[in-house]
């Protein structure tokens, strides 16, 4: 419908001819107002909410690095009826499939009653984390000391890594093929290991220095023990102790560790924080939160109209290149083969049409609304813990840079979704203009050609060791990727 401005306003029709009521229900009605969920929800809710939040931090306990995360899902899913799609040569209505891509990236679907032409509704998620990674060669000894040299990651405050318990995950593949996976520093009877930090008291010169320098990424090194190999005859005879235990528990040699994937990452649990238990304080919440709840909500699935998907991809956090990564064709072998198990056969235009006619959602977290650091947000378009999932048309950078701007019809059928099963939900940008920026798998999967959409949890400190998010805003996010995969 075009919009005329030609009606006058008359002045008079609009002074005083509303009574407060009047008023009031005016603004319901026109006002889009966006409540704290924790405000309007009842004890079944809540309940329902932290009853979900255990299962939630127990995840997070047990999948600190993406390669975990595949396992948990692989397991989980097995267990409820999903099989490896290698396993499967026609697809049904209701059958339960998944494939891991690499043991770091994960994408499952249960085939719907209607036909594949009409494509399937998606979500997609991440399950890296920035950590900290072993340099190729790692182990050196200094000072009677011995450390693990790192290289950081993705994004992370470097000096938010040091002084807090830390933790070894990761696999090393021996020399003759066999895989080690290590896991150390969790147990409660493990030993940890830490980046240690200078003291205040000579701190002087350090705490003049810029944020980005106070620790640089050549400071962080973890340290892993102090006690000598007994023979005074041989040189780094530290080092050797500690080879000599690794060598002697494992089965490796310092070569070994030159193309193993091992990742340091904090060592404690996930927790409730606050006195009420309002949030989730935990490592590796972005984007596992998002994870989690769309894995949730794709094993709720038995018989689904359309067929359903759920992405888990590897390396967003440093640009999601390579083989385990949102751009990997992997991802998309898994797509053209419930296309063609379900179709009877391949047929590439039929299959790219049933993408374009696909719908996503980009699971990702974005940022709480903070008011310690208000000044980075525009208050009037930031999201908020306890208001439920964030839409986000686009992320980016600057003017709108590296953005996949989702189309209104698209948005508006979600919020439609959403709407019509009385799911709250907010929209924000993550930050002001020109404030920094980020990106996130929406980009990748729209350039297939199907309808997609960020969304995900509001998280605070992102990207820190311990990052917090509310309980209502899992759950309720949960119910969000529900909801649109059952009727998008
Ligand atoms: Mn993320
Ligand atoms: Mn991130």
């Amino acid at each position: 419908m075009e919009l005329k401005g030609d009606k006058k306003n008359n002045v008079d029709e609009i002074k005083g001819k509303y009574t407060k009521k009047q008023a009031n229900d005016l603004k319901k009605k026109l006002f889009a107002e966006y409540r704290n969920i924790w405000e309007t929800a009842g004890t079944e809710e809540r309940e329902a909410a932290f009853a979900f939040a255990d299962e939630y931090k127990s995840f997070l306990d047990m999948g600190k690095t993406e390669r975990e995360c595949v396992i948990l899902s692989v397991e989980a899913f097995e267990e409820i009826g999903f099989s490896d799609i290698d396993s499967v040569k026609v697809l049904k209505p209701g059958m339960k499939v998944y494939k891991s891509i690499k043991g770091k990236g994960f994408i499952a679907a249960v085939l719907g009653k209607n036909p594949i032409s009409e494509g399937m509704n998606i979500l997609g998620a991440h399950i890296d984390s920035p950590r900290l990674d072993l340099k190729p060669s790692p182990v050196y000894e200094d000072s009677e000391m011995v450390f693990l040299k790192t290289h950081y990651y993705g994004g992370i405050k470097k000096y938010q890594w040091v002084a807090i318990p830390l933790a070894i995950h990761g696999i090393v593949v021996r020399k003759d093929g066999s895989v080690l996976t290590v896991s150390i520093g969790d147990k409660e009877d493990d030993p940890v290991f830490t980046v240690t930090d200078l003291l205040p008291h000579l701190g002087q010169e350090q705490m003049t220095k810029k944020a980005t320098e106070v620790i640089k990424g050549e400071d962080l090194n973890v340290l892993i023990g102090g006690i000598p190999l007994d023979n005074d005859d041989v040189s780094q005879k530290y080092k050797l102790s500690v080879l000599n235990i690794l060598n002697e528990t494992y089965g490796i040699t310092e070569k070994d560790l030159v193309s193993a994937e091992i990742e340091i990452v904090p060592a404690y649990k996930a927790k409730d924080v606050g006195l009420d238990r309002s949030f989730i304080g935990a490592y590796g919440q972005d984007d596992r939160v998002c994870a989690f709840t769309a894995l949730a909500a794709i094993a709720d699935q038995e018989k689904p109209d359309k067929t359903v998907v759920c992405i888990l991809t590897d390396k967003e956090e440093i640009g999601s290149e390579g083989n385990s990564s949102a751009q990997s064709k992997l991802y998309e072998n898994f797509l053209v083969e419930i296309y063609s198990k379900s179709n009877g056969s391949y047929d590439e235009l039929g299959y790219r049409k049933c993408i374009a006619a696909s719908r996503m959602l980009s699971a990702d977290v974005t940022n709480g609304f903070d008011p310690t650091f208000a000044s980075v947000s525009d208050p009037k378009n930031a999201s908020y813990c306890g208001k439920g999932i964030c839409l986000e048309k686009y992320t980016g950078s600057r003017g709108k840079s590296g953005a996949s701007d989702a189309n209104s019809e698209f948005f508006a059928s979600v919020v439609r979704i959403l709407d019509s099963k009385n799911i709250p939900w907010q929209t924000g940008e993550l930050g002001k203009i020109d404030a920094g920026g980020g990106g996130t798998i929406c980009k990748f999967m729209a350039n297939m050609g199907m309808e997609v959409l960020d969304c995900g949890v509001a998280v605070l400190a992102m990207h820190s060791p311990f990052e917090v998010t509310s309980k209502i805003d899992v759950y309720y996010t949960y119910l969000a990727y529900k909801a649109f995969i059952e009727n998008a």
